[in-house]
């Protein structure tokens, strides 16, 4: 890229000034933000124009006692590139819950460190003594870590995943902007272990007598929502699944149960009646044939 393709870029004029050139870097890198553009070159584009920025912007190192704007320093850029990059760094904490906390709500403290506006200065400025000077607490950048902490609710039937914490992220002093956090919940396994939580849907494994598979029956059963009562049709088959819509750990979710018929200890009467049953309908086994 050379100088002019890079004026180009910014749409500035090769007499801007870098006031100039920095005001229509801030115009353009604030579309190309991801919180607000989700094009897919949208990175490629910031990346132009953060290289036609450097470009302008890198004259040789001023004398000293100059002011030198603190935009250019490195600093600024590797913490920038590292929000745009990558959203995973947009989570600031992580926590987990029990199962039961998941079905009825919780509140949670949490509490992460951020960037924050520097409280000391003007977007990296100060002024002492009538003249302008890089903010001695910030190094210009604008901003100071800080911890935040809250209260976060979890709403009842919560299935996981990401919270987010509107604009309660980090500073972004060249935007003039806070990203949204976002608080990454987990849910602990049921303690029992009969209850297997997946996203939000629930299986278990339902134990049913040979005479309830083949009749069906009304089965007491447990769910995230306590004990319930589950009408199995019968006859039902081991491994069969029977679906309950809406007992999933969020209201759109189901639970499945899963038949697995126990058979009786002694089955020489079921063995005697089924071959007296099959003698009647004229079955004939291998060894008579001959
Ligand atoms: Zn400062």
């Amino acid at each position: 890229m050379n100088v002019s393709e890079a004026q180009s870029i910014l749409g500035v004029s090769s007499t801007a000034s870098s006031g100039e050139i920095k005001t229509a870097f801030k115009k353009k890198a604030a579309k190309l933000h991801p919180d607000v553009n989700k094009a897919e070159n949208a990175e490629d584009e910031f990346k132009k124009l953060n290289e036609a920025f450097q470009l302008l912007t890198n004259p040789p190192a001023p004398p000293m006692g100059v002011y030198s704007d603190p935009i250019f320093t490195q600093e600024f850029f590797t913490g920038f590139q590292t929000v745009f990059g990558k959203s995973s760094n947009n989570i600031k904490a992580r926590i987990s819950i029990s199962l039961e906390e998941a079905v009825k709500g919780t509140k949670k403290d949490i509490s992460f460190t951020r960037s924050a506006r520097c409280s000391k200065c003007k977007q990296g400025l100060v002024v002492e003594n009538k003249q302008t000077k890089t903010c001695s607490h910030c190094r210009g950048s604008g901003t100071a870590k800080e911890t935040y902490s809250a209260k976060v609710t979890i709403p009842p039937r919560f299935i996981g995943g990401a919270l987010c914490l509107n604009k309660q992220g980090d500073y972004i002093h060249i935007f003039n902007i806070h990203t949204d956090a976002f608080v990454f919940v987990t849910i602990e396994k049921d303690p029992s272990g009969e209850l297997i939580v997946e996203n939000g849907a629930v299986l278990s494994i339902l134990k049913l007598t040979l005479l309830e598979a083949l009749k069906g029956c009304n089965k007491k059963v447990k769910t995230i929502l306590g004990q319930r009562t589950l009408k199995i049709p019968g006859p039902v088959h081991n491994g069969d699944k029977v679906v309950s819509q809406g007992l999933g750990l969020a209201k759109n979710k189901s639970h499945t149960f899963l038949i697995n018929i126990v058979y009786p200890d002694n089955l020489d009467g079921i063995i005697n009646f089924l071959e007296g049953s099959e003698e009647q309908d004229g079955y004939i086994d291998n060894e008579s044939k001959e």
